[in-house]
């Protein structure tokens, strides 16, 4: 049993959809296919979520009604038959009404996650409806019956395996199965998600759960590229890496694949696919254990980071310096992303900033605290690269007039980040492209 999971602009507009239609009836294994909401979807019912959490019942009023009339609008293109538009119209009118509903209630956090859920909902029905539409025989199966979270938002992969074993028992003579990315279930059985772009998290977690062939993460773009596209002019795709790999430039920046949609996958060992929707036969990347080659594969970048230096005279040979500095951190619940040391002071990056304030506080005592906002981190990505000659003698000469603010290497043999101010971030990725790969 393989897993095909379709991102918002795969299933976005109805040719989209009847892409998906094709490639998921290529071949005769069974399958169980992932779907996200469509693309802007889950965006817009944000947006109406916070129109009520203000209290602007009119405004999230018009946004409804501005995004019905656009499912409206998919389904007459999706569709051809009457029957089939008809059913499509009672599953519209059946979310829409529940979220006319809404606005007459009181705004919580549970209903947040209840509009939230309606875009994957919306999806995966009509999605069925047009399946049903071309004969493709199939069974629609919520993932709210077997995609579990518990009270720290972790998912219960052992009981996820049990139920959908048991859903997927009642189905014996199917072999297409549709499923929302997404969604789940909290500890209190109300309806939750797995966070922003959790549909790929959702893919491994069912992955590991039938112990699929393979996890297939189908977007618009041809796999991982070796860096960003949006930013650098000439880019090409990684033919294989390892999950260790992969989870770098995951977590960085590159937003094919969602950091946290690694480890199901990784764990029980099931390879993942990234392919493209738009280009199904390109070769995609391939992640598994194994990396495929020695040496640098990746640049990614992420922005929106803050760094924190702590200078102290009395860092010099003390012990428990850093401990101390560490317990601030945790105690506000702020993790640190990069952290290098000099004799009297601690230099770190951290990429949440809500209890900057609070923090710098409680540093204080310890010596002066300079903070820089706006920074990026470059991350250099690879098997083994920090065993790879030279690598860091060609990061050097690429970016001589770059001003890099921290460099962080060895702490994983993966990986080896820099700090650098915001604006240079386009000059350094394209200085690395062509310092690292010869690509101008
Ligand atoms: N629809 C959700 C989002 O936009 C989940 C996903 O697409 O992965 O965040
Ligand atoms: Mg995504």
């Amino acid at each position: 049993m393989k897993i095909m999971k379709f991102g918002g602009t795969s299933v976005g507009k109805p040719e989209r959809m009847h892409e998906v239609a094709k490639l998921i009836t290529k071949d005769a294994e069974p399958k169980i296919v992932v779907l996200s909401a469509l693309s802007g979807t889950t965006n817009s019912l944000v947006e109406i979520s916070v129109s009520l959490a203000n209290a602007d019942r009119n405004m999230a009023k018009q946004q409804i009604e501005i995004l019905e009339a656009h499912y409206q609008n998919f389904i007459d293109q999706l569709l051809k038959t009457a029957a089939a538009l008809a059913s499509a119209k009672s599953i519209i009118s059946e979310h829409f009404e529940f979220l006319n509903i809404i606005l007459k209630i009181s705004f919580s956090e549970a209903l947040n996650k209840d509009i939230l859920a309606q875009g994957e909902l919306l999806s995966t029905k009509l999605f069925s409806v047009y399946l049903t539409e071309q004969g493709i025989d199939h069974a629609l199966i919520p993932a709210l019956d077997f995609m579990t979270i518990d009270n720290d938002d972790e998912p219960q992969i052992g009981s996820i395996k049990v139920k959908l074993a048991q859903i997927l028992q009642r189905h014996k003579n199917k072999t297409v199965f549709i499923t929302q990315g997404f969604i789940s279930r909290n500890a209190k059985g109300e309806v939750d998600n797995l966070k922003r772009g959790g549909s790929d998290y959702s893919a491994s977690l069912i992955a590991a759960a039938v112990n699929a062939s393979v996890c297939e993460i189908w977007t618009d773009i041809d796999g991982m590229h070796n860096n960003d596209p949006r930013v650098v002019k000439k880019t090409v795709a990684i033919e294989q890496m390892s999950f260790e790999e992969a989870a770098e430039p995951a977590y960085f920046g590159a937003k094919i694949l969602h950091p946290a949609s690694i480890w199901p996958a990784q764990f029980y060992k099931v390879p993942v696919k990234l392919l493209n929707t738009m280009q199904p036969e390109a070769r995609g990347t391939l992640i598994t254990e194994l990396a495929g080659s020695v040496g640098v594969k990746a640049i990614a970048a992420k922005d929106g980071i803050t760094a924190i230096k702590i200078k102290s005279s009395r860092m010099l040979l003390a012990y428990g310096f850093l401990r101390k500095i560490f317990e601030v951190f945790e105690k506000h619940r702020t993790s640190i992303d990069m952290i290098t040391t000099s004799e009297v002071g601690v230099s770190l990056t951290i990429d949440n900033d809500t209890n900057l304030p609070a923090i710098i506080k409680e540093l204080e005592p310890f010596g002066t605290v300079e903070i820089d906002a706006n920074q990026t981190i470059v991350s250099i990505v690879g098997n083994e690269i920090t065993e790879t000659k030279d690598v860091m003698q060609q990061i050097f000469k690429s970016l001589s007039g770059i001003p890099i603010r921290m460099v962080s290497y060895g702490g994983s043999s993966h990986n080896i980040s820099i700090l650098i101010p915001k604006n240079y971030k386009v000059q350094t990725l394209q200085l690395l492209n062509v310092g690292l790969f010869g690509l101008e």
